[in-house]
């Protein structure tokens, strides 16, 4: 087995209750995200799903460094970062780059693209300004862009080629992970295709490790080796993408699954799909127990019983590299959503 390029373990993200604000109020909390461990190797493309709400781009961020931890570590090849220290914080941003979901408001309308694609040498010191101009040339060229452009602004661009110049960006100073998120939900259909393909491929040319954050199933599986599921700020089944397309652990996974047409389509049992009742929970009254019990079929099934109500369960080793956060995993397969 090879070392993860990332190693994350136990993180935790609080954020602060609207209602906790005030001079005599007591400050209170909600916990954004819950004890996320995760690894990814280098070369592989980890599918991180769940609905809006779930914490998957609370994640990418608390990983890139973007928002506090409250608990938790994060390690890169084998060194464990700190965000709240500065030098730790320069060394994250070299080895982890984000792609976010909007290349409108992530571009500076004011720099020129030359500019933008040189910042990442002078903040890291990577590059020495005479060779600058070159490598932004070769950034552009690589993410097939003109080299020609750099003079140009954001506003000169479409919005895939806007989401080209953020990717150039990220991989300027070759980070070994990087964390994708939504990178073409905002994009023309017509070009979300090539973005994906892109993507894909710099990260076979890179040898990067790559967390895709979507709420697309059949991207992420077409993508992605292995795929985390998030619900309420939880991971609650992880594994490889095909074994979780073929046969769910997690009554919220076979759910997911279910609405995917080229997942139903080659699995009978999922012909039905599994209906979630009401939406979400909020992440300042996550219910007792399993957080998922207020809408999972499988409770319901089983006659509602105590423990879902009263015990969180661990994310626990179901299979080969596979993990699950069901006291009944076996009971959890879509040919017993659809009995
Ligand atoms: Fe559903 Fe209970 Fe499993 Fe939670 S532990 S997913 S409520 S069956």
């Amino acid at each position: 087995m090879s070392v993860p390029v990332l190693r994350v373990e136990g993180l935790s993200v609080e954020f602060p209750a609207s209602g906790g604000r005030g001079l005599f109020k007591p400050k209170t909390t909600f916990k954004a995200l819950s004890e996320i461990s995760l690894s990814l190797v280098a070369g592989e493309a980890l599918g991180l799903i769940g609905e809006s709400g779930s914490g998957k781009t609370t994640l990418g961020k608390a990983i890139v460094g973007l928002v506090p931890t409250s608990q938790g570590r994060i390690e890169v090849a084998g060194t464990e970062l700190d965000v709240q220290k500065d030098a730790d914080r320069s060394a994250l941003a070299c080895q982890v780059q984000m792609v976010f979901q909007d290349p409108f408001s992530s571009l500076h309308p004011r720099k020129t693209v030359g500019n933008t694609l040189s910042e990442p040498f002078r903040i890291q010191k990577t590059v020495e300004s005479s060779a600058q101009p070159g490598k932004v040339a070769a950034l552009l060229q690589r993410v097939g862009l003109d080299p020609a452009h750099a003079a140009r602004y954001p506003q000169h661009f479409s919005g895939g080629q806007r989401q080209r110049i953020a990717i150039a960006r990220a991989i300027a100073n070759q980070p070994s992970v990087l964390v994708a998120d939504e990178p073409v939900s905002a994009l023309d259909v017509s070009v979300q295709a090539q973005i994906l393909n892109l993507l894909d491929e710099l990260k076979a040319q890179e040898n990067m490790a790559m967390l895709f954050i979507s709420h697309d199933l059949s991207v992420v599986r077409h993508l992605c080796q292995r795929i985390a599921v998030m619900y309420l700020g939880r991971i609650v089944e992880i594994g490889p993408a095909k074994a979780m397309a073929a046969s769910p652990v997690h009554p919220y996974t076979a759910a997911l699954m279910s609405a995917v047409p080229r997942v139903k389509a080659r699995n009978k049992a999922m012909s039905k799909p599994i209906v979630l009742k009401g939406d979400v929970p909020s992440h300042a009254a996550i219910p007792s127990g399993c957080p998922f019990h207020t809408r999972c079929w499988l409770y319901a099934k089983k006659g509602q019983p105590e423990r879902c109500r009263s015990e969180v369960p661990d994310l626990v080793g179901v299979g080969a590299d596979r993990q699950s956060a069901c006291f009944f995993p076996q009971e959890a397969d879509p040919s017993a959503a659809g009995a």
